[in-house]
């Protein structure tokens, strides 16, 4: 017992990092096939990339260069632009909201739900306008909340709705993938996601009208390119009928993707083994609360808690430092940055009570049962330390 407990101070120079990238040998023969064939832009990769993952979602997929222009892309496709509203929670990453003022739109802070942060349906309501387009729901964590509260607002109003699924890769809600049902939802294949594709993103949709736009807007607006550029060519007459911007997706990028998309079981059986071992053991604990998720369905992105009697994140945030683990916050409230403090009238409560209080615990792939225990045990011995138990 003595031997072990000194052993395991001997091996407590252990770092725990929050996220990061979990590769493998086959990732990297992946990008060296590609490197070797000597066509590194957008070509049969993404394709097939492209194919893998309609066959996944049960819909057609277009991919990009990472998850915020997947928003950008699917906002403007959806007609929305100058002088609309849309609205969305302000406790997410400002992704959501610079995919919707890019269209030169009005992204409209909403606040959340306590328990599943995700966004507040009541006050979404109240905050309808004429100039109100769209709703841009955030899966946090992995999470949809009341999804299907969100699709019958948006009935009701004639919204469209473009989800935010960049933390929900593989989430199931009543049965069916996130992207398998509803109008518009965009992942992102960021480095430290459910998969990676190295940076990358994708829009998911059955609206052909979208689809098209979608398809030609990330190739600069050429219409058609992207059959040429799938077997390898490109089109040298051409007629560009409306804006678009350079956000295709890359071979180098859809061979990571494809290798991470055939890991997905290990990788999400891990998150969600990872996630639960969180949860049981911090239920026992009275003076944390924990993010309502089921995570038999849901595949977490990130393990954030609530602290409700939080006296400094920082000084915790440092002391878990000093105990070699890495902790996060997600995130700063949209309304409260320079650039976004006009896009809510007033306070919102309900987010600014809740974000001093967040903080996200290390969860990835790489990590075993084993760390979780270690991060408990140290977040046990920081707050003990604090005087906060
Ligand atoms: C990661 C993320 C995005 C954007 O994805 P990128 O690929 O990083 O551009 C959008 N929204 C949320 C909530 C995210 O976490």
């Amino acid at each position: 017992m003595d031997f072990w407990g000194s052993l395991e101070d001997l091996m407590s120079d252990r770092f725990i990092r929050l996220s990061k990238s979990c590769i493998t040998a086959s990732e990297k023969k992946a990008v060296m096939e590609v490197l070797d064939a000597g066509y590194l832009g957008m070509g049969s990769n993404v394709c097939a990339f492209e194919n893998e993952l309609a066959n996944f979602f049960g819909r057609p997929v277009v991919c990009v260069v990472n998850g915020t222009a997947a928003l950008h892309l699917a906002i403007s496709a959806a007609g929305i632009g100058h002088g609309d509203e849309v609205l969305v929670q302000s406790l997410t990453y400002v992704a959501s909201f610079q995919a919707i003022s890019a269209v030169g739109a009005k992204p409209v802070a909403c606040e959340v739900h306590p328990k599943t942060l995700t966004i507040n349906l009541d006050d979404a309501e109240r905050k309808i306008t004429a100039k109100t387009k769209a709703i841009m729901p955030v899966h946090y964590a992995g999470g949809v909340g009341d999804l299907e509260a969100v699709y019958a607002l948006a009935k009701k109003y004639q919204l469209r709705v473009i989800e935010d699924a960049a933390h929900a890769f593989g989430s199931i809600y009543q049965s069916i993938r996130v992207g398998g049902f509803g109008d518009i939802a965009c992942f992102s294949f960021d480095g430290i996601k459910n998969i990676t594709s190295g940076e990358g993103g994708c829009i998911v949709t059955d609206d052909k009208f979208v689809l098209e736009r979608l398809r030609d807007a990330r190739l600069l607006g050429v219409k058609n390119d992207s059959n040429a550029r799938y077997q390898g060519g490109r089109s040298w007459s051409f007629d560009v009928d409306t804006q678009g911007w350079r956000y295709h997706m890359s071979n180098i990028m859809a061979a990571i993707g494809l290798v991470q998309l055939g890991r997905f079981p290990l990788l999400s059986q891990k998150r969600q083994s990872l996630a639960s071992r969180y949860d049981q053991l911090l239920s026992k604990r009275s003076h944390i609360e924990l993010i309502d998720q089921n995570y038999n369905l849901i595949v977490p992105h990130i393990y954030p808690i609530v602290l409700p009697n939080m006296v400094s994140r920082a000084l915790l945030r440092e002391k878990l430092l000093s105990h070699g683990v890495e902790t996060g916050v997600h995130y700063q409230p949209n309304h409260q940055l320079t650039f976004y403090s006009q896009c809510v009238s007033g306070a919102l409560p309900i987010t600014e009570n809740i974000f001093n209080k967040l903080l996200t615990l290390p969860l990835h792939p790489d990590l075993s049962l084993n760390d979780i225990d270690y991060v408990v045990d140290k977040l046990d011995l920081s707050l003990k330390e604090l005087g906060y138990v």
